[in-house]
């Protein structure tokens, strides 16, 4: 797509797009010096002034005499035409109204507002009084990054001193401290510093990759290699490549508090931090990725997926790494998958995307298969590590005593790792201490006041909450319905409370607890795992937090807790998410020089999925599921939606669900199914109601367009919301 700039002079009628509720765009006259297309504004509206984006011509519908000017033209990159359709086309791929879709576009902090100043420093012309090790490692800092400025903050954490020092040498001129704008460039990455010393496969799969990259067309690659392959070794070239050809890079990755491993092995390979976006970074710091973006000024990005939504200019490589995670789905607001709309803004501006993963998503596996995407395979794993043993153990033949969920043969194998010097991983995917507390009086469960959820135990924090809505209340000492004393009881394991146990049975070892919701920083995390891939636990207790992306060398058995936990529930990708997972956790055995052993403890040895997971019969099992899924005509053979309705009122919401199902008869005309309404699988979140109805069409019908017109006719009252998922995560 080549960018004519399109320019309206003066007095020209312009059509504004702003983030307002309002459903259409608001004609404007152009300012004094005119505006270009695209470009970001300040408009009056009402009596408010809110930023925009010009869009195209004024249609010239209203009074003229009664048309307003563009106050002003925000000092940004104007958005691209790419950006501008990328927009619309998400938009429409999600029934998504355009206000809402340049919110997501412009969640930059203070876009109409000057640039803000900050104190840096940088190298004087001063000679120090006396020389100390720590003055030396700063001015070691300031000469080895030169003409680099760094905060107070920037300076003491990189040369390791506390701010007293920094003004010390500041006071003797040794440094200088300036006033400068917080929107300055990101450091030049520098692809020409040498890789690791890639093995003749991952040397292959690095050239196939970069041919892809170095056509500078659309291209989609699944980049598929069992953990410990190195992937991203293998990535990062492609990376480089994208560099080489002067364009932006975009590298997608499922879980923030991964980001700070993962900067640090891309500042290895190309010798500064990239740019960061994400919700753990600060506003200062997200306005300043934001601009650069926009100005070119930042050459790799590692985000969330929100980061897909910022404003590149030269766009030639999108990187979604663990691209089978579900936390690239979002689920409120607007409903998009990061990975599906990675793949339709690469294709836009002629760019590749890599989707990697030891355990794609069934979509991906198929567009590999059919040749819509390109497939490169990494099938062994660095260096003298292979893939573990795999084995069950059924739980029906052990003696388990009560409260105890580590069976005599796990215990076994985990002593003799002990004895051995080797780590274990017990995996359990339950945040807290126990998912259920009962009234032994009375057989009350507690539950959240606002959610149809039960209230989760957590002692490390010492109260209960809610996973669902996060409100949290202290335990109590008397059972809320019935008030007897002391008869409350936790029921089933939680990680923490696994933890208990395994210290129980093993005493003497060395035991460290790793889950979300622990409260660490994501330093003081990458902290702990460096401690603990340096040997200094003996055993992991973990949830779904180890089984993304980390690497324990000296890990060799793992052992999962509840390997039917995910299978319950009439959901059609339970098989492939508990395939996903159960693969991703056994692949943190054994990933250096000894060979691992992963044990599941099921009640259903049998199950076909838990068979395929031990089998190892990768291939076989996503050909057996490809079978299922296209017999059922659901996704990617088929086409769903889910229709969510919400509000406080519990009867109007299930009126307005009944009657739009009575009033759905032109989606039925299409060969559109409609299933429900019913309740919610949760039905009450955070005080609100929620029905849902679930849509399945063959492939080829136009579903978009129906249920957007459907939607549209509908008189849906104000106390109800009605909002509608393409390609839902369950079904
Ligand atoms: P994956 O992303 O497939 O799980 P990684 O790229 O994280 O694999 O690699 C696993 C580990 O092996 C990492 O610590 C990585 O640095 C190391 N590694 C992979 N390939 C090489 C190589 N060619 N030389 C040195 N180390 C490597
Ligand atoms: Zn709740």
């Amino acid at each position: 797509m080549i960018e004519e700039p399109t320019h309206f002079a003066a007095n020209r009628l312009v059509a504004v797009l702003t983030a307002e509720p309002l459903n259409r765009f608001l004609d404007y006259k152009a300012p004094e010096g005119g505006v270009f297309m695209g470009a970001f504004v300040e408009v009056p509206l009402g009596p408010r002034k809110v930023i925009g984006v010009v869009w195209g011509a004024g249609e010239g519908k209203f009074d003229a005499s009664k048309i307003r000017t563009i106050r002003s033209v925000l000092d940004v990159t104007p958005m691209r035409l790419e950006m501008r359709d990328f927009l619309e086309r998400v938009g429409r791929y999600t029934l998504t109204p355009m206000n809402a879709m340049l919110r997501l576009a412009t969640r930059a902090p203070g876009l109409a507002n000057p640039p803000s100043m900050q104190r840096v420093f940088a190298l004087g012309e001063g000679a120090p009084d006396r020389i100390t090790d720590a003055r030396q490692r700063v001015i070691d800092t300031l000469t080895a990054n030169d003409g680099m400025r760094f905060t107070s903050k920037e300076l003491s954490d990189i040369a390791g001193v506390t701010p007293s020092v920094i003004k010390g040498l500041a006071k003797q001129g040794v440094v200088i401290e300036l006033e400068t704008p917080r929107d300055v460039a990101y450091p030049n990455l520098n692809p020409d510093l040498p890789p690791k010393d890639l093995t003749d496969d991952q040397k292959t799969a690095a050239a196939a990759l970069c041919a892809f990259v170095a056509t500078q067309t659309y291209q989609t690659t699944l980049l598929k290699g069992v953990t410990g392959s190195g992937k991203t070794e293998v990535y990062l070239e492609a990376v480089a490549e994208c560099l080489k050809q002067g364009r932006q890079a975009l590298v997608l990755i499922p879980e923030i508090a991964l980001t700070v491993e993962f900067i640090d092995r891309i500042e290895k390979r190309f010798g500064h931090k990239p740019a960061e976006w994400h919700s753990g970074v600060t506003m200062t710091e997200r306005r300043r990725c934001w601009r650069m973006v926009g100005a070119g000024k930042a050459q790799v990005v590692v985000g969330a997926r929100s980061a897909l939504f910022l404003p590149y200019q030269n766009l030639g490589l999108v990187v979604v790494d663990e691209e089978h995670d579900t936390s690239y789905k979002q689920e409120e607001g607007v409903f998009y998958s990061a990975r599906d709309m990675a793949v339709l803004r690469a294709s836009g501006c002629k760019a590749s995307v890599i989707l990697a993963s030891a355990t794609p998503s069934l979509e991906t596996w198929v567009n590999g298969k059919t040749g819509k995407y390109n497939r490169v395979d990494l099938s062994r794993r660095f260096g003298a590590a292979v893939m573990p043993d795999m084995d069950t153990i059924d739980l029906r033949e052990q003696e388990m005593g009560s409260n105890s969920w580590i069976s005599p043969a796990l215990a076994g194998e985990v002593t003799q790792g002990l004895e051995r010097g080797e780590q274990s991983l017990l995996f359990l995917n339950r945040r807290g201490y126990a998912p259920i507390t009962v009234c032994r009086a009375c057989g009350e469960q507690i539950g959240c006041d606002f959610c149809d959820a039960r209230m989760v135990e957590h002692r490390f924090h010492g109260h209960l909450m809610c996973h669902q809505c996060g409100d949290t209340k202290p335990m109590p000492t008397q059972c809320p319905s019935c008030n007897e004393e002391g008869k409350l009881a936790a029921v089933g394991p939680g990680v923490e409370r696994l933890a208990d146990e395994a210290k129980e049975r093993f005493p003497d070892a060395r035991i460290s607890v790793l889950s979300s919701d622990m409260s660490m920083s994501a330093r003081a995390l990458k902290q702990r795992i460096t401690e603990i891939a340096s040997g200094a636990t003996d055993i992991i207790v973990g949830t779904q937090l180890v089984a993304k992306g980390h690497n324990f060398p000296l890990l060799t058995c793992v052992g999962v807790i509840d390997a039917d936990l995910g299978l319950q529930g009439g959901d059609l990708r339970a098989a492939e998410r508990t395939f996903q997972l159960m693969r991703q956790v056994a692949g943190r055995a054994g990933r250096a020089k000894k060979k691992g052993r992963a044990y599941l403890q099921t009640h259903q040895p049998d199950h076909p999925v838990i068979k395929a997971i031990v089998g190892g019969d990768e291939e076989g099992f996503w050909r057996a599921e490809a079978i299922a899924r296209k017999q059922a005509g659901v996704p990617p053979f088929g086409r769903m939606a889910g229709i969510i309705f919400t509000g406080s009122d519990a009867q109007a919401v299930f009126n307005v669900a009944q009657m739009m199902a009575q009033n759905a008869d032109a989606l039925r005309a299409l060969g559109i199914e409609i299933y429900g309404p019913a309740p919610a699988p949760i039905a009450r979140v955070r005080g609100k109601h929620r029905v849902r109805m679930l849509m399945k069409a063959a492939k080829d019908v136009p579903l978009q367009g129906a249920l957007a017109r459907w939607r549209d006719q509908a008189r849906i009252p104000n106390n109800v919301r009605v909002s509608i998922d393409i390609d839902p995560q369950s079904f």
